[in-house]
């Protein structure tokens, strides 16, 4: 049986707060937002991270690039601005093993230097 949260969620077999779904990909809100607008995007399909992603998985990864922008535009940040990342592996800090961008914004980011 699948115990990845995100797949569960994205299968609609978790709660969470969904702000957008389609074939592909699955935007919902981070149960502890570090930032007044702080979602997921995450793949329906199982990705453990950046690190499994091929080329086959090019228009994938563009389809969530770009419905981030799309979300960003939608909640009204694109102009002020925001941050999209995504933490991989132990060092990247990443705590939730099926490949998420997160989308931060409404708040000063803090420079990364
Ligand atoms: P990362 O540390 O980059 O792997 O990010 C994982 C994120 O998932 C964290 O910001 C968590 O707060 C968030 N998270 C974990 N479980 C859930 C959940 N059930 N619903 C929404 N967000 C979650």
């Amino acid at each position: 049986m699948n115990e990845c949260i995100f797949c569960k969620i994205a299968a609609g077999q978790a709660a969470a707060k969904i702000v957008y779904r389609d074939e592909l990909a699955t935007v919902f809100w981070d149960i502890h937002p570090v930032a007044p607008l702080h979602l997921l995007l995450v793949p329906n399909r199982h990705l453990i991270s950046l690190n499994e992603a091929t080329a086959e998985d090019a228009a994938l990864l563009g389809h969530l690039v770009v419905l981030a922008a799309q979300m960003a535009a939608q909640h009204g940040v694109a102009h002020s601005g925001y941050r999209l990342l995504t933490n991989t592996g132990k060092h990247g800090g990443q705590s939730v093993f099926h490949l998420h961008w997160h989308l931060l914004a409404g708040r000063q980011m803090r420079s990364l230097g």
